[in-house]
Parts: C-alpha cells; structure tokens; sequence
C-alpha cells in the first residue's frame, strides 16, 4: 500500500507563525495572561467605511454570483490607480490578478514562473512561507544570509556572492518580515540593476510599503529600476495597510505572459476571490491613507518602546526596525544560560520556556532561516507590549 500522504505535502513545513499565534489564542482563551509577540496582523479594526461597502454588498446579488477569476473590473482599475498613486508605477488593468491575500499572490507568482531546479534567491532573515511556496512550486530555495550590522538590508555583494547559473529570481521584500529592514532607495535600484544584467527576475513583495518610519520611505524597485524590463513580479494587498488580515485579498501584477498563465491557474484552484471581500477592498483602495497614518504613528511610537526596553535587557540586542511592525532581537546571549531554573540552547526552546513560564508568545528565529533571534510584533497595545516585556525583563534578571 502506499503512502496516504503525497511525498509533495507531507515535506512541506507547517507556517512557525501561524502555529505560534494558535498557541498563544488557545492558550487566552483558557484562561492564562498570555501577551502574544507572534501575530502578523495590526491590533486596529477595519476602517468603518470599508466594513459599510462589504455590509451593503451582501444585499446586492450581482455579488451572488460566480465573477472573472482574475477579480472585480472596480478592483482591478482601483488598483491600477493605487499602484500609480503610491508607488508612480505604470500599469493596465489586464496586469492585475486579484488573490487570496498577499500570500496566495506569492504562491502563485512561484507558480507562475518557476521550472523544476530554478533556483530563487530569497534574503534571510525571511518571511516563513517564502521557501516553502517554492518548494511547492518545484523550485530551490536559496536563502542568502544579510548582515545584522547593516540592519538586515540584502546588499548586492550578498546577492552576488549566492548567484548561479540557476538563479532564476530573486525574492526582495522591503519593509521586511520579520526584521522591519528597509533598503534605501539608491540600493534598490542597484538591486534592480544587478538582477537586470543577470537575466534575474524580481518578486517584489510591497505588502509594508506604507509601514516606514522617520524620514525612510518606501520605493518600488521596478520604477526605481527601470532596467529590469518586464521581468519582474509586483504583491501586495489590503491586510497590513488597512487592518484586513481576515477579509483576505491580495493582488499580484506582471507582464501579460505571466499574468495569463497567473489566472490560467487561478480558474483551475479558487476561481474568484469572494465578492463580498473584493468590494470592501475597493472602498479600501479607492479611499483615503488615514486609517494607515493613525496606525503608523501608534506603531511608531511602540518601535521604539519595544526596542529600547528589549536592549536594556542583559544577553538582549535589537537593531531598531525602520519598518513593518516587528522587532527581530538577538538574544544569542541568553543561551546556555539558566533562566527560571532552566537552559535553552536554541531560541526555539527559549521561546518554548518563555511560553511556559511568563506567558509570553514569540516566535523563533528558527521559523526565519536566522536561529539565535526572536521575532516580536508590536502590533499590540501599548499596556500589553510594556507589560509582556517587562516580565521578560524580570525573568532573565532573576536567572
Ligand atoms: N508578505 C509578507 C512579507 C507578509 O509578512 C505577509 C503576512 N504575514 C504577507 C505577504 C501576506 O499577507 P496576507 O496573505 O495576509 O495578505
């Protein structure tokens, strides 16, 4: 008899994340003050006028009904205007496929593009489902190690250095997930340059474009990198920008070739995302920044909180983050130490400890291809942030 499982699912790794922010929610809902650091999501609700658009869509039957896979016309043309608007980047609504969530979008550009041995060059520390969406996708995954010294931001020597003759794209995300580094502009565009002279196509996941912070901001590296041509893969999506983590839509956009394989796959996976989603993703694009500037300031202020309060704790050193909203310390010193009458010699058992004994939810470095660190959200309030670091403070100071 064979195997119940396909030799395809069962080596693919389950999302650290994912698994840690369950932990944590079951956890609380049992009863115990857990303080959750996993969560990639922003605390804040979904702007009222976006939730209103969604509400009065469920009345409107048109939304009853099967729509193009590729997604709503409005949405579409709402994002050809966004894409222009935030980020001066020209596109036409038939380079647009509307997804299940900015994850879903990444999947598929994979999908979309990637042969059997390509290999993807993929910056560490990285965001969790990157190698696995290409080892689902038939391709290598290459993690190319960046410099905590240098804040986390890949550089083109790093590149360089893990270019084969397989390299067949290059994954760059910035702000990232999970260490809030943000490239600046010149080095983007050397980054576009570089991938252009190698024949390296380029998925830019923008998902945090609006989540910078000081006098940084964000740049879109086929614009800044016109060189690049028409080899390069654009995601993004509603959920960090607007507080939508749940409602799920996303977007991917590229060349007409790619773009048609992209929905060709699509009609054959999940066909239309929900309607009802899609229309409050419309309001969301189609209306103002404020919800996002509200929440960028609360994020602000809780980055540097989070970040001077983790390195004034002994065996504790965090780069303070320029984006996103986590903070990406390393806490290499607090291992083979006794904490609590216990030693961790990986930050995946210290996170275990920590679960245990303060009640406090972070997730490994081990999830980000970078053991030795910890990734914190602080997409919390600010009573919780203060007090779960506080009782990690305590912790280690007590030994
Ligand atoms: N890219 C990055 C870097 C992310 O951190 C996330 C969310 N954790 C996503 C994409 C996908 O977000 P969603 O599927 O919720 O749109």
């Amino acid at each position: 008899m064979g195997a119940r499982v396909s030799d395809l699912l069962g080596g693919l790794a389950p999302s650290a994340t994912l698994a840690v922010d369950a932990r944590a929610k079951a956890l609380k809902a049992a009863g115990e003050p857990v303080i959750g650091y996993g969560a990639g999501e922003p605390d804040f609700p979904t702007p009222v006028h976006i939730v209103e658009a969604a509400a009065k869509a469920c009345y409107d039957p048109v939304n009853f009904k099967y729509t193009p896979t590729a997604g709503l016309a409005e949405l579409r043309e709402a994002i050809v205007a966004k894409s222009m608007r935030d980020s001066g980047l020209l596109i036409s609504a038939d380079q647009v496929l509307v997804t299940n969530g900015g994850k879903h979008a990444v999947a598929t550009a994979f999908m979309s593009v990637l042969d059997p041995g390509d290999e993807v060059l993929i910056p560490a520390p990285y965001w969790t489902t990157y190698p696995e969406a290409v080892y689902l996708a038939g391709g290598k995954a290459v993690p190319v190690m960046t410099s905590e010294a240098n804040g986390f931001r890949v550089t083109v020597d790093e590149l360089e250095r893990a270019r084969t003759k397989k390299s067949k794209l290059l994954v760059f995300v910035s702000p990232s997930n999970p260490s809030g580094a943000v490239v600046r502009p010149d080095d983007v565009a050397a980054i576009g340059r570089w991938a252009a002279e190698h024949d390296i196509w380029v998925l830019c996941d923008e998902i945090y474009e609006h989540l910078v912070y000081g006098d940084l901001r964000h740049v879109s590296l086929p614009v800044v990198a016109p060189e690049l041509g028409d080899r390069w893969i654009v995601v993004n999506g509603v959920a960090k920008t607007y507080a939508m983590t749940g409602w799920r839509v996303g977007w991917m956009i590229s060349a007409p070739d790619v773009m048609n394989a992209a929905v060709n796959y699509q009609s054959q996976t999940t066909s239309n995302i929900s309607n009802i989603s899609q229309r409050a993703a419309v309001a969301a694009l189609t209306g103002d920044l404020f919800a996002v500037e509200e929440m960028r300031e609360a994020f602000d202020r809780r980055r540097k909180i989070m970040s001077s309060m983790l390195n004034a704790i002994d065996g504790v050193r965090c780069v303070v983050p320029d984006g996103a909203f986590y903070c990406f310390p390393d806490v290499r010193g607090l291992l083979g130490r006794s904490l609590g009458g216990v030693v961790s010699m990986s930050s995946s058992e210290l996170a275990e400890v920590l679960l245990e004994k303060i009640n406090i939810a972070v997730v490994p470095g081990e999830a980000f291809g970078t053991p030795g660190f910890f990734r914190l959200s602080y997409a919390l309030g600010d009573d919780d942030l203060i007090d779960g670091l506080e009782r990690l403070g305590a912790f280690v100071a007590a030994g």
